[in-house]
């Protein structure tokens, strides 16, 4: 299995499902997308949820089937972290991600800085590029610089899309940091629609890679149904941002 070091030499293609939603699904899902050219598997377990009635995922037992998926097929996985009481479930994740909800959340980032796991730190929807920066600080002075930022979309007074993809944060990122950086066209749109485009803006923008959320029915995803695309999407995306990526690098 390739390191996420040597992976990000290159690029970082992160594919999977919103949530883990039973262990054939992710193993489904993760062939998949591993034979499409994904080089990471996403899937939620512990899910961030606006409303306490809503999925909250299956927590720890999800983590459990991400972690055998990743055995079974050789592929890196990430997934989130919400709680540093467990952190100990993450041993065998590669890079655990922040959401958007906890960017701020000053104590799990000083937590995950004393590890030596990498840290995929998603931006907050309310706050501005510095405000972003100055976390992934929190992580890194605790000795931690395995950090990867992702652009997932801010609040607007946009409303046509869930939220408004921040494609400048790219660059601004790339000019005041060093850190790699990956765009969420999925979360930043909202909408199955517009994934493809926005994907293709931020890899033209020089974003390091993706993450995307794939469903084989996208209706009957659990969470996040309306952003969710299908393997024969993603296989589209992913021949053409390595287009997108050839002509930028030339
Ligand atoms: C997710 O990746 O499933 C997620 C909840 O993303 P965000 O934190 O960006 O909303
Ligand atoms: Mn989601």
């Amino acid at each position: 299995m390739d390191s996420i070091e040597k992976i990000l030499e290159d690029k970082l293609y992160i594919a999977g499902p919103c949530s883990i939603e039973s262990k054939e699904q992710i193993l489904d899902i993760g062939k998949k997308v591993k034979a499409l050219g994904a080089n990471v598997l996403r899937g939620g377990a512990f899910k961030p949820r606006t409303s306490p009635d809503s999925f909250q995922g299956l927590g720890k037992e999800g983590i459990d089937y991400l972690v055998e998926v990743k055995k079974e097929l050789d592929l890196p996985i990430v997934t989130e972290i919400v709680d540093i009481n467990h952190l100990s479930y993450y041993e065998d994740v590669d890079i655990i991600q922040v959401g958007a909800r906890n960017m701020q959340n000053f104590e799990l980032l000083k937590a995950l800085g004393k590890t030596d796991k990498w840290i995929l730190l998603k931006r907050s929807f309310g706050c501005t590029v510095n405000e972003w920066l100055s976390a992934a600080e929190y992580i890194k002075a605790g000795g931690n610089d395995k950090i990867i930022l992702c652009e997932r979309g801010i609040r607007t007074f946009e409303d046509s899309t869930r939220f408004t993809f921040d494609v400048n944060a790219i660059a601004v990122v790339k000019d005041k940091s060093a850190y790699k950086i990956i765009v969420d066209p999925s979360h930043a749109t909202g909408n199955s629609k517009y994934v493809e485009s926005a994907t293709y803006a931020g890899i033209a923008s020089g974003a390091d890679g993706f993450i995307i959320e794939i469903h084989d029915n996208p209706k009957e995803s659990i969470t996040d149904p309306d952003q969710a695309i299908t393997p024969d999407t993603l296989e589209k995306i992913i021949k053409n941002s390595n287009k997108i990526k050839d002509i930028i690098e030339e």
